[in-house]
C-alpha cells in the first residue's frame, strides 16, 4: 500500500528549490519550502488527535498556508475538507454538523461567533488568518520532526467537498486518492502542462475547479502558479505577461474583456486559457478570439466527478460546447424516465463513469443510490446532446427544465434567441408555478449598457423564432443576474423573487 496522491503530487518536488507560488506582492514560495510548511502542519495536526479519515475542515482566506493544509492533510491520510468563505455561521453550523470534523480552521475574526457550534460537535479550533498568523502557525513554528506519509488505499478518501448549493442545499461529495488523481493524470495529458507553465490562479481554493482542476494539475506537472488571492482585473491584466495559463469561469473573460488594455500583446505569451464551472456564452467566446487570437477551451465538470469533457487541445474548440468525454471516462445522453440512450443529436440527461466519479454523497446513502443507475453510471442532473462529430453540449440543468402545458422547454434555446436580441446582453429563463399551464415560461433579463426596449418589443422580435410555448409569458428587466461565486446564475433565487 502506498498514498498515491501524496507521491504523485507533493513527494516528487521534496528537496526542490523551483519556484512553487509566485505571490503578487514579488514574494516567492519554493516547492520545498511549501513542502516544509506542509510537514509541520501535519505533524500540528496529528499533535491535536486528527487520526486517518478524521475531516479537516478549513474556512480561511486564499493563501499558501491553507493549501499547505490541503498536502499536510494528503500527508497524513486525512480528508481534506474545504468550506465557502462566504458562508455565515448559521450556515456554518450545518455543515459542522454533517461533516463532524475534527479539526476546523478558520480566520481569527471568525472565532469568537464559531467556536460554541465547533465544541458541540467535537471539533478542535484553530486559526489561520489572511496574513500566515495565527494559532495554527504558533504551533507549528515549534514542530521539527519529519511526519510519516500515512499509507492509504487507492479508494480511501482524501477530500470531501459541497457542492456548489445552486439547485439546493449543498452535498458534501466524498473523493478518493484514485478519483483525484485519475483526473489530474487526465488533464495533464489533454491540456498538455509541463514544468515550464505558469498558471495564472485567481479562483477560490475551496471549489473543486480552483483547487484540483487548478493545483493538481499543477503540482502533478511541476509548474508554477501566480497566486492571486481573488480575481482582480487590474492584477490579472499586470500578470498576464508573466504568465502561460489561465483558468477561470466565464465572468472573469467578460470582465477582461470589458477592458480596453486586455489584447493580443498582452496575451502574447499565453497558451492557454481554460472556462469552466458555469456556461460561456458563445458571444463571449467569439469576442475572445477576435481581441486576442486564442480560442477558449471550454470544459465541463462538477465537485462529484472533477473533470468529464474537454474541448480539445489541438483541434477546433466550438463556441457553445464543452468537447469531448477526457480519455477513460465514458458519457452517455438518457431518456431521464426510462434511462434509455437517446438518439444522436437528441437531448437527454447526461451519465458519466470512470476512474473519476465520486464514492457517494456524505451521509447521504440514499440519494446516492438514486444517482447512479443499475449499470454505474453517475446521473449529472445536467441535460445535454451531442452532435454528429461527437461534441457535447450542456443545455441546462433537469431541475430547470420547464415543463409547460405538457410541453418540454429548454431555459436554454429561449435565453439563444433573447441573447440573440441586440439589446440584450444576457438573460435567465424560469418556469414559475402556474394554475393554466402548470409552469409558465418567464424570462429575466439584462439589457446591454444604455440599451432600452420593451417587453413587447422583445417578445415581437423572438415571435418567429420560438414555437408559442417556448415564449415567454412575461419579461423582467433586471440589473444583473444573481450569481453565487463560482459565477453561477442562482435560477431558484430567481424563482423566488419572481414567484408571484
Ligand atoms: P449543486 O449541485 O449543489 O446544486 P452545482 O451543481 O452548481 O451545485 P458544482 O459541482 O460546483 O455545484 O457545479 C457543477 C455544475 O456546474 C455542473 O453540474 C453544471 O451544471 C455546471 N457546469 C460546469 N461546467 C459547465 C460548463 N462548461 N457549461 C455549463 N455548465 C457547466
Ligand atoms: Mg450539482
Amino acid at each position: 500500500m502506498t498514498n498515491i496522491l501524496y507521491d504523485a503530487l507533493f513527494k516528487p518536488h521534496q528537496g526542490c528549490s523551483d519556484i512553487f507560488l509566485r505571490m503578487t506582492d514579488g514574494e516567492h514560495i519554493s516547492y520545498d519550502d511549501f513542502l516544509s510548511t506542509a510537514n509541520r502542519f501535519a505533524a500540528v495536526l496529528q499533535d491535536v488527535g486528527v487520526d486517518i479519515g478524521d475531516r479537516i475542515a478549513v474556512m480561511v482566506d486564499k493563501t499558501p498556508q491553507a493549501l499547505a493544509i490541503y498536502a499536510a492533510s494528503v500527508q497524513i491520510g486525512a480528508v481534506y475538507l474545504p468550506l465557502n468563505t462566504a458562508y455565515t455561521t448559521t450556515e456554518l453550523a450545518y455543515f459542522l454538523n454533517d461533516a463532524r470534523p475534527a479539526v476546523l480552521l478558520c480566520d481569527e475574526s471568525k472565532y469568537a461567533g464559531i467556536i460554541d457550534i465547533a465544541d458541540t460537535v467535537g471539533a478542535t479550533v484553530m486559526t489561520l488568518n489572511r496574513d500566515g498568523s495565527g494559532s495554527l502557525a504558533e504551533l507549528a513554528r515549534e514542530q521539527t520532526r519529519q511526519v510519516d506519509i500515512v499509507e492509504r488505499a487507492d479508494d480511501d478518501l482524501a477530500a470531501m467537498l459541497y457542492t456548489s448549493g445552486t439547485t439546493g442545499r449543498p452535498k458534501g461529495a466524498m473523493l478518493s486518492h484514485a478519483n483525484l488523481l485519475s483526473n489530474s493524470k487526465a488533464l495533464v495529458d489533454l491540456w498538455q502542462f509541463s514544468a515550464t507553465d505558469v498558471l495564472l490562479h485567481a479562483l477560490p481554493i475551496f471549489h473543486t475547479h480552483g483547487l484540483f482542476v487548478a493545483m493538481n494539475v499543477t503540482l502533478l506537472a511541476g509548474s508554477s502558479v501566480i497566486f492571486m488571492s481573488a480575481f482582480n482585473v487590474d492584477t490579472m491584466i499586470e500578470q498576464m505577461p508573466n504568465a502561460t495559463v489561465l483558468m477561470g469561469v466565464p465572468t472573469f473573460y467578460t470582465r477582461l474583456l470589458n477592458d480596453p488594455r486586455f489584447n493580443q500583446t498582452l496575451t502574447a505569451h499565453m497558451r492557454l486559457f481554460v472556462s469552466g464551472s458555469a456556461p460561456l456564452l458563445t458571444e463571449t467566446h467569439e469576442l475572445f478570439s477576435e481581441r486576442t487570437g486564442h480560442c477558449i477551451l471550454e470544459r465541463y465538470g462538477m465537485t462529484e466527478t472533477n473533470m468529464n469533457i474537454s474541448n480539445p487541445y489541438d483541434g477546433e474548440r466550438r463556441p457553445g460546447s464543452v468537447g469531448f468525454p477526457l480519455p477513460g471516462i465514458a458519457a452517455r445522453i438518457c431518456h431521464p424516465d426510462t434511462g434509455a440512450e437517446m438518439a444522436q443529436g437528441d437531448i437527454g440527461g447526461l451519465e458519466i463513469k470512470g476512474p473519476n466519479v465520486f464514492k457517494g454523497y456524505w451521509n447521504m446513502p440514499e440519494k446516492t443510490r438514486e444517482e447512479f443507475t443499475d449499470d454505474g453510471y453517475f446521473i449529472t442532473g445536467d441535460l445535454a446532446t451531442a452532435d454528429k462529430d461527437g461534441y457535447f453540449q450542456i443545455v441546462g440543468r433537469s431541475k430547470d427544465l420547464i415543463i409547460t402545458g405538457g410541453f418540454n422547454v429548454y431555459p436554454k434555446e429561449v435565453e439563444l434567441s433573447l441573447d440573440d436580441v441586440p439589446e440584450i446582453l444576457e438573460s435567465a429563463v424560469i418556469g414559475i408555478a402556474n394554475k393554466d399551464f402548470g409552469e409558465a415560461v418567464v424570462a429575466v433579463v439584462v439589457l446591454n449598457n444604455r440599451a432600452n426596449i420593451s417587453e413587447s418589443e422583445v417578445l415581437t422580435q423572438i415571435s418567429n423564432k420560438l414555437a408559442r410555448y417556448k415564449q415567454p409569458k412575461r419579461i423582467f428587466f433586471v440589473d444583473e443576474l444573481p450569481r453565487n461565486t463560482m459565477g453561477k446564475v442562482q435560477k431558484n433565487k430567481l424563482r423566488e423573487t419572481f414567484m408571484d
